[in-house]
């Protein structure tokens, strides 16, 4: 398989701690995959690396072919690349529609208002908020909430999503909707990188998983032999 993303030697390094020690992986296109590792593995630097939030100390990232190492954060995004984050990023004091408006507006420049309340309206849609868009975001659901992040991401049209513990603290039957929501939006052909701790959602989402710890790769096949790899369940259990 040709790498649609492609990670080459990457490393962070925060003063005196390399957070990111030479990692290498790479998706195919259309692949969902997990970043695993214990906390403090380097899992969401190399998130951030990929969308341009931190510069690299070393080593390269391309998507289809294009490097994206050294380009600002908007331009990444407007390549193609799209994020959640571990706290659910919304503007409170506007409406659902507004907030999704806003990420329309950054992909887009100017949209007339009809084509962008049309555009956020099937966006809601999409993620199971139709008809919802009137609300203020602070007043939602933390799903919801959830819901909304990921619809606001999707505004960007990615090819690549970035998934940051997007199913945590979903109960059972959100986790549901949230693992069907992921596996639809990958069957429409968005490639999906997610870091997550619910290991049934990644059993469930992603043939294939990484596994980081201490900031280098431990583990890259498929997930259920990852999980079940000795040096995998010894870096979870901290030995
Ligand atoms: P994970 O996502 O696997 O829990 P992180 O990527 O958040 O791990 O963190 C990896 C290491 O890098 C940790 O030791 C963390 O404290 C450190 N780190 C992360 N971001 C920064 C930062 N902005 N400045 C300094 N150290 C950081």
């Amino acid at each position: 398989m040709t790498a649609f993303l492609d990670i080459a030697d990457l490393s962070k390094r925060f003063g005196g701690l390399t957070a990111v020690n030479h990692v290498s992986f790479s998706l195919g296109r259309g692949e969902v995959a997990a970043l695993l590792g214990p906390n403090g593995s380097g899992k969401t630097t190399v998130l951030n690396m990929i969308s341009g939030l931190l510069p690299v100390s070393g080593g390269t990232i391309t998507l289809a072919g294009r490097r994206l190492t050294g380009l600002p954060a908007h331009r990444i995004a407007h390549a193609g690349v799209a994020r959640t984050f571990q706290l659910v990023r919304v503007m409170p004091s506007l409406s659902v529609t507004e907030n999704i408006l806003a990420a329309i507006l950054f992909r887009t420049g100017a949209p007339s208002e009809r084509e962008g309340r049309e555009e956020a309206q099937a966006l809601l849609a999409e993620v199971g908020l139709d008809g919802r868009g009137a609300e203020a975001a602070a007043s939602l659901t933390y799903i919801d909430q959830k819901r909304m992040e990921l619809a606001r991401a999707l505004a960007a049209r990615p090819q690549l999503l970035l998934l940051d513990e997007w199913l945590a603290g979903l109960n059972p039957s959100e986790l549901r909707i949230g693992i069907d929501l992921i596996a639809r939006l990958n069957a429409r052909g968005i490639t999906i990188l997610l870091v997550e701790h619910v290991m049934d959602a990644v059993r469930a989402l992603c043939p294939r998983s990484v596994v980081m710890n201490a900031g280098k790769t431990l583990a890259d096949g498929a997930t259920a032999d990852v999980l079940r790899d000795p040096e995998v369940v010894r870096a979870y259990l901290g030995a």
